[in-house]
């Protein structure tokens, strides 16, 4: 017999279908919500359904954003004609919190994992590709030193490489394994300046 309602039931099976959120921390804020105002909620609920009708990729680096190009895009100081692929938009803000690099990004969306069945395709690696016409002096890899972001930084490499675009890859000052998100400012930065050519 179920304790709850089937109204909180079907709250807590949502929420703990979210990254992160196993069974004990769902049910905790499934009763957080069902005591707020509920005002609260509705703003609550407005943000999340604004924010999914309302973002979308940037036309350059497919970061997400509310307008066709991101900020750093339309940004015409920024150097265009280095480009740091990153795996998701998370690593693009860190390195946008250290203030210091100056070039602009592209957005993987993932990494390539044979063990998750995720191949090039699934990744916007044909956007980058298209984005090489146009005149590129550097790509610098910084997507994650895992296996998968080690895969798709040699992959990518193979790729680029005839083109005759320099191809770069972050120094491994960043833990293996490690998110480019979790890493502090002065590792992103040291890891950016002793990044090595491939
Ligand atoms: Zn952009």
């Amino acid at each position: 017999m179920d304790i709850y309602s089937g109204h909180i039931n079907k709250l807590i099976e949502q929420l703990s279908r979210l990254p992160g959120v196993g069974a004990k921390s769902a049910q905790r804020l499934a009763f957080h919500i069902i005591n707020m105002p509920e005002g609260e909620v509705k703003l609550l609920c407005d943000s999340i359904s604004s924010a999914k009708e309302n973002i979308r990729y940037c036309r350059e680096c497919f970061t997400l954003t509310d307008t066709d190009l991101c900020p750093v895009c339309a940004n015409a100081k920024r150097d265009h004609e280095t480009i740091m692929v990153v795996e998701n938009p998370r690593d693009m803000a860190a390195y946008e919190k250290t203030g210091k690099y100056e070039g602009v990004y592209h957005v993987l969306h993932g990494a390539i994992s044979p063990m998750l069945g995720i191949g090039p395709n699934d990744l916007k690696i044909k956007e980058l590709i298209l984005r090489l016409e146009a005149d590129v002096k550097e790509v610098i890899i910084a997507t994650n030193s895992s296996i998968e972001g080690e895969t798709t930084a040699m992959y990518l490499s193979k790729l680029i490489k005839p083109t005759g675009i320099k191809v770069t890859r972050i120094a491994s000052g960043v833990p293996v394994g490690g998110d480019l998100e979790c890493i502090d400012e002065v590792t992103l930065l040291r890891a950016l300046d002793g990044r090595t050519s491939l």
